[in-house]
């Protein structure tokens, strides 16, 4: 299990494609950015980043039709140089119809060895913190941004984050969540385009094209840093009430 990014620093914010949003009770209009849909707005948590148009559409993969597809093509994957030193590729896991997607940061000793994603002490942990908001590893789909383990666990390289991205991209396009919960800074500053710190991206609802993103910490973080498990599961208590509300109103 890859232990959780070093945490950025502040960003001036001007990547393109990613705004600031409103709740829904501010009276929005195009320079405001995305209003929040009434079903995540009644959560009353504040608004945060914005990334992406409604629709989630990226046209590298859209050969891969299924969870399986992608994982077939990660497999034989070359677009970066991590697959030669990995031994096996960690596509993900769970559900590919879940409601409920977690992303970390890239496989880690255990998921190298094994192929599967969270495995281990901070995967237990994980196991742990879903079963607390009633779901199971079953209901989610789990993943990283990464499908192959960095040497070492160092950190991602940008050009390695970029070749990989559409195959995370085209997983949530496949799984269509109701809710996106990040694990680790590095996750959560991939999707949302941010060098934000984790702190400051934390208790506020982001939109991932649309769809309700959560920021929390890395479950190995976790076990190096319990003072970081109350703001955990404060983040997914605010996730499950997300998911509660889209169920609620059928979004
Ligand atoms: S990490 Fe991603 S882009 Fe790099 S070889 Fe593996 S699947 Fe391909």
């Amino acid at each position: 299990m890859r232990s959780a990014a070093g945490l950025g620093e502040g960003d001036a914010l001007t990547r393109t494609g990613r705004s600031g949003i409103t709740g829904a009770a501010r009276s929005g209009n195009a320079d405001d950015g995305a209003r929040l849909p009434s079903w995540i707005a009644e959560v009353g948590v504040p608004a945060g980043l914005s990334v992406g148009t409604s629709s989630l559409r990226d046209d590298t993969f859209t050969r891969l039709t299924s969870m399986s597809d992608v994982a077939r093509s990660v497999a034989k994957c070359t677009r970066c140089a991590l697959y030669r030193t990995a031994t096996h590729s960690v596509p993900g896991d769970g559900n590919p119809a879940a409601d409920f997607v977690c992303v970390g940061e890239a496989p880690g000793a255990n998921e190298d060895a094994t192929g599967h994603a969270f495995v281990g002490t901070a995967g237990e942990l994980l196991t742990k913190i879903l079963a607390a908001i009633n779901l199971s590893r079953e209901d989610v789909f789990i993943c990283n941004v990464l499908k192959h383990r960095p040497p070492a666990n160092r950190d991602p390289a940008p050009d390695e984050v970029e070749a990989c991205r559409p195959y995370l991209l085209r997983q949530l396009e496949l799984v269509k969540p109701k809710v996106i919960l990040t694990l680790g800074a590095f996750a959560a500053q991939t999707l949302l385009e941010t060098k934000t710190p984790i702190g400051k991206l934390r208790g506020q609802v982001h939109l991932f094209h649309g769809t309700p993103l959560v920021v929390t910490y890395h479950p190995a973080a976790l076990l190096r840093n319990p003072a970081w498990r109350r703001p955990t599961w404060e983040d997914v208590q605010l996730a499950r009430r997300l998911l509660d509300s889209a169920t609620r109103s059928g979004a």
